[in-house]
């Protein structure tokens, strides 16, 4: 998988296209996914399942371009979506609505709607207000909605503070000592079939542990509704297996897997995972261009035509983004900072790198973008989005035009207008 980005006499490749042609082509900034990368990571979660019932819902949100959702679809994938525009995107690209599962913390009715209306495979509830909600609009449209509750395991992921969400204190899920209550309670509801549990504990988890401890406060949860009557279909685990970026060891899905597996201690309820990052992370890069080499005397800027509207990572979360140009060339090493353009003193894509010398106008790759790069991208500074580009062999795609400042103003409207007098 990680050697569909690779380097050949000192050129990058994503599988068999040099990236430089696609830059020619193309221009740059652009994202640049290699179709292989997003289908064997899938691939390594279905093998490691095997014969186990389960359903590998890719998470939407890390990359919600059409042609990667289709070719996800393609292979089998469910989608996991958080809002009403991803299940619209999750419906376009072709994903069967009983593969589709929506999660997320604050669905408007609008979206219950679309999604009772799609017919879903479950909704994961987070609330008994949003349950009533569900079950009004079922009722509503002469439908039934299939559901879990999604359970807070307070769990500490160990994770950086922004993603994890299964501590107490988040405000996601339903308190554990809440849910016994709450599947009772939705066993009387209209419009409503109980049939799983969820959690999702955090983003980036580069340890089994604590998946493996949600697991089992999930389970010994479940027996006890099973306890009283209702028979659970699903335990979805949610998503949030961590890549590489730098120097992470991140457990393989396959580990990850049978870690699961080797805790059902027995149950066999359908198991359900939402991995994003963990297929998309390493599938995608940022390619950008160098604009200028600024040296004010005690540092050395290196400013890009990517900026954290392109990618956001480093500037939210600190992240760490392996950078490498695109052709190798310099063996000489200095400290730089690489930064966009943007009028931020937060907007860089790394600080205090060595890097080889470059001049002006090379290319360099932004690895590990694939995930939470576009989907997170904006037009702050009034700054087009980037290109998408998907590789197969050979052949590669552009999945995404390039934004046009024509695409910057739509719906926006001139009124002409002076202010009344004040
Ligand atoms: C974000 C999210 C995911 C995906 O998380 P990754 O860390 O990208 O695997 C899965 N499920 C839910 C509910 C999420 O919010």
């Amino acid at each position: 998988m990680d050697n569909a980005f690779r380097y050949q006499d000192g050129e990058l490749f994503c599988e068999g296209v040099a990236v430089r042609d696609i830059a020619r082509q193309v221009g740059t900034p652009f994202y640049l996914y290699s179709s292989f990368a997003f289908c064997s990571r899938l691939n390594d979660y279905e093998k490691a399942f095997g014969n186990y019932p389960h359903l590998v819902c890719f998470a939407v949100k890390s990359n919600s371009n059409l042609a990667v959702l289709n070719l996800m679809a393609n292979q089998g994938a469910g989608a996991d979506i958080v809002s009403g525009g991803e299940l619209f995107r999750a419906l376009r690209s072709g994903f069967p609505a009983d593969r589709i599962v929506y999660s997320g913390v604050g669905k408007t009715i609008p979206e219950i709607r679309e999604a009772i209306g799609a017919g879903i495979l479950m909704f994961n509830v987070e609330s008994m207000q949003e349950l009533e909600e569900i079950s009004r609009q079922a009722r509503i449209l002469g439908k039934r909605a299939r559901i879990s509750f999604r359970v807070n395991p307070d769990v500490n992921p160990k994770t950086h503070p922004y993603i994890s969400t299964g501590l107490k204190k988040n405000k996601f899920g339903m308190p554990m000592g809440m849910a016994l209550e709450a599947y009772r309670m939705a066993m009387d509801m209209d419009g409503i079939d109980i049939i799983g549990i969820d959690c999702h504990i955090g983003s980036q988890l580069t340890d089994l542990a604590p998946f493996v401890d949600a697991l089992d406060r999930v389970k010994s949860l479940l027996v006890d509704i099973e306890s009283f009557g209702i028979e659970l279909d699903y335990i979805d685990i949610g998503g949030g297996l961590g890549i590489k970026y730098h120097e992470e060891n991140a457990p393989s899905p396959g580990e990850y897997v049978r870690a699961i597996l080797d805790h059902m201690d027995g149950l066999e309820h359908k198991i359900i995972i939402e991995p994003g990052r963990s297929i998309a992370g390493n599938a995608g890069i940022l390619v950008t261009s160098v604009i200028n080499i600024k040296d004010t005397g005690t540092k050395k800027f290196i400013i890009v035509d990517a900026a954290m509207n392109d990618l956001a990572r480093p500037s939210l979360y600190e992240a760490y983004h392996a950078i490498h140009p695109v052709s190798r060339g310099d063996a000489v090493h200095e400290a730089v900072d690489i930064v966009g353009p943007i009028c931020e003193s937060g907007d860089f894509l790394a600080r205090n790198r060595l890097f080889p010398r470059i001049a002006r106008g090379d290319l360099l790759s932004v690895f590990s973008a694939g995930a939470y790069g576009f989907t997170m991208s904006s037009n702050y500074n009034s700054r087009p989005r980037a290109a998408e580009v998907l590789v197969r062999g050979q052949e590669f795609a552009v999945v995404r035009a390039r934004e046009t400042y024509d695409d910057l103003i739509r719906g926006e409207k001139v009124l002409d207008w002076t202010c009344e007098r004040l």
